[in-house]
């Protein structure tokens, strides 16, 4: 009696279960395992003819891969319950737990078909693209990793808040007047940003972890305040970007990809420039008392929680007689302006100056990550250089792969 007891099976089913060695091959074993002289059958029992029409029936879904950019993907396989079915049951009668699964040898084909396509190779691990083929209906969805970007962005105009407001037309989900980026992409840094980077890796959207945040009305000079934006559904990956970047107001310095998201909290200092007013005016000798406060520590609630952050070192100008500024340099997660009015932060300028301050707004002029604690440094860049060379962010349209 012939090993496969009977059942009608097409030579890539055939081989695949009677045959040992590359995946790739089952069809040629199959041809081998029926011998010269018996017919190949029209049917098959467990794939109805899927196996030896795989390239023609599902190949055309795959071509979608072109729309993105990658150098490993992975393919996973969605079959008919009853196609599956029938190939444990055969596996099961003729004793063949060790033989490769129907759905194994359909991705292993389909990921063949798609290296020799495009140059690229399998991953398993974190893939540059998932694709998952549906061969009940040959379609195919694909899901490319999000590209991680680390950069700084500096400020120089009043009145662009960090955060984005939801966009008023959709409340975030995403519609046309906001190009399906679900935030205000003018009012803010972040819609700025996001605007930029998703245009730039025609992604869906922008998710931002940001190291510390200022005031709608703050300016942000130095290096620039860092941030990381995670792109989700990016077509685009492994660009490298300008120095700098100029987005009206904004500015992006450094702009890179990096391997994954910062470990949180970022720890970091911020040097700033306090506008303060007091009610009336303020003698030299009870300005000079500012002088304790560089090196000093400050008590800030928040809620019932108490947190400590060191003021490494502060000095002040008058610019009036019951104004002046103050630069401080101090740990992240200060709130200025209740540092200033005397709100649940100890010691404050109110208490200090002995009368009613209040802050008429704050610049940072350096934003300063400590040791270890930068955005995206851990894993660093790319652990595997690209091949070719590098390609410039824009002219998004040039096909990357035929
Ligand atoms: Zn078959
Ligand atoms: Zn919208």
């Amino acid at each position: 009696m012939r090993p496969e007891r009977g059942y009608v099976l097409c030579d890539p089913c055939l081989g695949r279960l009677f045959g040992s060695g590359n995946i790739l091959h089952c069809e040629k074993r199959g041809r081998i395992i029926r011998g010269k002289g018996r017919d190949r059958p029209s049917e098959c029992h467990i794939c109805k003819g899927l196996c030896p029409s795989l390239e023609e029936s599902c190949g055309p879904s795959l071509w979608g891969a072109a729309a993105y950019e990658f150098e490993t993907f992975v393919v996973g396989v969605r079959l008919k319950s009853s196609m599956a079915e029938r190939d444990d049951e055969v596996r099961s009668r003729c004793r063949l737990a060790g033989a490769a699964a129907l759905r194994a040898y359909v991705a292993a084909m389909l990921s063949s078909y798609l290296g020799a396509m495009t140059g690229a190779s399998v991953d398993h691990g974190a893939p540059e693209l998932s694709i998952t083929a549906d061969l009940r209906d040959n379609t195919a969805e694909f899901h490319p990793r999000p590209v991680v970007l680390s950069g700084r962005y500096t400020k120089s105009v009043r009145g662009l808040s960090q955060k984005g407001a939801p966009c008023g037309g959709c409340a975030g989900e995403g519609c046309t007047s906001c190009g399906m980026l679900g935030v205000d992409t003018g009012g803010s840094v972040e819609g700025v940003i996001s605007g930029h980077a998703c245009g730039t890796y025609s992604a869906r959207r922008a998710s931002f972890t940001w190291v510390g945040g200022e005031d709608q009305e703050s300016l942000v000079g130095g290096r620039g305040r860092p941030f990381v934006a995670q792109l989700v559904q990016p077509h685009r990956r492994g660009l490298v970007h300008p120095a700098t970047v100029r987005l009206g107001g904004v500015v992006l310095h450094g702009l890179r990809e990096v391997r994954s998201m910062p470990q949180l909290p970022v720890r970091f200092r911020s040097k700033v420039r306090l506008a303060v007013s007091a009610k009336g005016e303020i003698s030299d000798d009870t300005l000079g008392r500012l002088a304790d406060l560089g090196g000093s520590t400050l008590a800030v609630y928040e809620g019932r929680r108490r947190v400590e952050r060191a003021i490494h070192s502060a000095s002040h100008s008058r610019t009036g007689p019951g104004s002046f500024e103050l630069h401080m340099e101090v740990d992240g997660g200060v709130p200025f302006k209740r540092f200033v009015s005397g709100e649940t932060v100890f010691p404050n300028l109110s208490d200090l100056l002995g009368t009613v301050c209040s802050c008429g707004g704050f610049d940072f002029e350096e934003i300063t990550v400590e040791r270890g604690g930068h955005p995206g440094a851990r894993g660093g860049t790319r652990r595997r250089p690209r091949k070719g060379p590098a390609r410039p962010a824009g002219g998004r349209d040039r096909p990357r792969k035929t």
